[in-house]
């Protein structure tokens, strides 16, 4: 997911009163965050993940195979029609119940097991089966249910109007896909599932994996989209409005072709095309280091939504807010942001809601790797430097506070960043491709990466994903001082002390660059940093003027200098 908060003047206050969190991009506005207002629904959101009653026991060790979701939506009384099968192992072999995530104001009709009527009793957010005594090694739970499905979090379930047309679409991250369908509803519960949107014939209903047909019946289309690879419910979404459609061919370097379907409004027709046009180079471009197009048999499609916060990388389907359609490219970022987390996030799935720096920190950096790839080093240093802030003060894993805010996105990419510099370009490149391969279609958690790090490295890289990650929250602060003196012909001696100033974690310990300079010599040394307080003693052959720590910015660190030596 991405969201844009303060993003540009024109829109400001616009964005600003639709979006829930402040991750500030593109424009230094990091230090407004706009927490007062989002509050409300930031809590909500969190309260919903961190509540493990959300996802019980029982839940954590159902695995479900298949979901057919057959949804028929009736517009104008703002109700949705279930009929939803889900096959899953047979729990009873474990002697559990049956436990489903689904919200009580969905009214069930009829629940079959194995085809037969049986009882179930119900709860805020659980629908559960106590008695099953199929044995059977799989059971097919079938669901036929109708109601108005709520709009929670991130807008989970949408009727919506645009320009007075009924537009429909959905937002599951991270736990709200039982708004509207009973489900399993955790990110490493992976299954293959069959959409059936059933809307006026009118229509355009769009949704994961491909196409299989389109039938008409009276007035009424029912589009059938199918997975061919696992997919996570908070990553199945629908769409139906009246879309144009526009495509274009990717294909893969190993000569595989793949579909690319936009869905947009008419208006933004034109603007799409301009927007999208790239889509294909940085798909090229993510191939190339990452490895191929995870769903190459099913395709990349972007469309449209009412969700003006953003976008979000609903699993071969990205959906994408009206305001950031603009013609001009404005919002490259959100589009190369929501392709890399087909890679980091959809293929490669977070083990929990604890890993998603896992998501979003590397999708975040692989905008800045793209941005590198496109305009050189210098924009990869400026998109990194865009992306600090002293603020993103939060552990990593397992966060505390906002699952979605600055920290997970920008400390994230941060932590990537650095990691490329201790483990060097060549094993850190290695490392993405060797993650990808390892967990793709399944799901990682941050040891997991933590050991593919450590494997392809040789380094133990404990203290680093300690102190970035697992346990250190507060941004490194680094206050520096230097002098110098002249101690024979043409030599300088420079005494250097380094303190590092945060309070909750310490000492960090980093390579440090450090950069001596004259108005006609420069020079670099690289220094270990393990202690709270350190000085360095240095021999130049010229008299310095300039003394700079961490110029090429490699560290996520506020650096400050106290005094100048001359
Ligand atoms: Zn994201």
């Amino acid at each position: 997911m991405n969201k844009k908060s303060l993003v540009i003047i024109a829109i400001f206050s616009l964005t600003l009163l639709t979006s829930f969190c402040g991750v500030m991009k593109v424009l230094d506005y990091k230090n407004i965050q706009p927490k007062v207002l989002f509050a409300g629904v930031r809590t909500f959101v969190n309260d919903l993940f961190s509540d493990t009653e959300y996802v019980t026991a029982e839940q954590s060790r159902i695995d479900v195979l298949h979901y057919d979701l057959k949804i028929a939506l009736l517009t104008k009384k703002e109700k949705i029609k279930g009929d939803v099968t889900i096959t899953l192992l047979n729990p009873i072999t474990n002697n559990l119940p049956v436990v489903l995530n689904f919200y009580e104001n969905m009214e069930v009709s009829e629940l079959l097991l194995n085809g037969s009527e049986t009882e179930f009793t119900r709860d805020d957010y659980h629908l559960i089966i106590n008695k099953n005594e199929v044995q059977t090694d799989t059971v097919v739970i079938n669901v036929k249910y109708e109601g108005t499905p709520k709009r929670l979090g991130f807008d989970s379930f949408s009727f919506d109007k645009y320009k007075g047309e009924s537009v429909v679409y959905t937002l599951n991250e991270p736990t709200y896909a039982s708004t509207w369908f009973p489900c399993n509803d955790i990110p490493s519960d992976k299954a293959f599932a069959d959409i059936y949107i059933t809307n006026d014939s009118s229509k355009t209903s769009v949704s994961n994996g491909i196409l299989v047909e389109e039938k008409f019946a009276d007035d009424l289309k029912t589009a059938h989209w199918k997975t061919i690879y696992r997919i996570s419910t908070y990553l199945i979404a629908i769409y139906s409005a009246d879309y144009e459609l526009f495509t274009d061919t990717f294909v893969s370097e190993s000569g595989d072709s793949m579909n690319l379907q936009y869905y947009v409004f008419e208006d933004d027709l034109e603007d799409a095309k301009l927007d999208f046009a790239n889509q294909k180079d940085i798909l090229a471009f993510f191939e190339s280091k990452f490895g191929e197009y995870p769903f190459i048999k099913e395709k990349y499609g972007i469309a449209e939504f009412l969700w003006q916060s953003g976008a979000m990388e609903h699993q071969t389907i990205t959906g994408i807010g009206t305001n950031f359609i603009t013609g001009r490219k404005m919002f490259n970022d959100i589009l190369i942001h929501e392709l890399a987390h087909h890679w980091w996030g959809n293929a490669v799935g977070p083990m929990s809601w604890k890993d998603v720096w896992l998501n979003e920190g590397f999708a975040t950096y692989s905008e800045a790797l793209y941005y590198e790839h496109e305009s050189g080093r210098n924009s990869l240093i400026s998109t990194m430097n865009s992306k600090f802030s002293k603020y993103y003060d939060k552990r990593l894993y397992d966060t505390e506070g906002s699952l979605f805010s600055g920290t997970i996105y920008n400390k994230g990419a941060w932590v990537l960043h650095m990691l490329r510099r201790e483990v060097g370009d060549e094993n850190f490149f290695k490392i993405l491709r060797n993650y990808f391969e390892t967990y793709k279609y399944k799901n990682a958690s941050t040891n997991d990466f933590i050991k593919v790090c450590e494997n392809i490295s040789d380094k133990n890289l404990k203290q680093f994903f300690e102190q970035w990650v697992t346990i250190g929250s507060e941004v490194l602060q680094i206050e520096y001082s230097w002098k110098f003196n002249q101690i024979k012909d043409g030599k300088f001696k420079v005494e250097l002390e380094i303190k590092q100033t945060q309070n909750d974690y310490e000492p960090y310990e980093f390579s440090l660059d450090i950069n001596f300079s004259s108005e006609t010599e420069s020079i670099s040394k690289t220094l270990k940093i393990d202690k709270k307080e350190s000085k360095i003693d240095f021999i130049l052959d010229f008299k310095p003027a300039e003394v700079k720590l961490d110029k090429d910015s490699w560290l996520f660190a506020e650096i400050d200098m106290n005094e100048n030596g001359n």
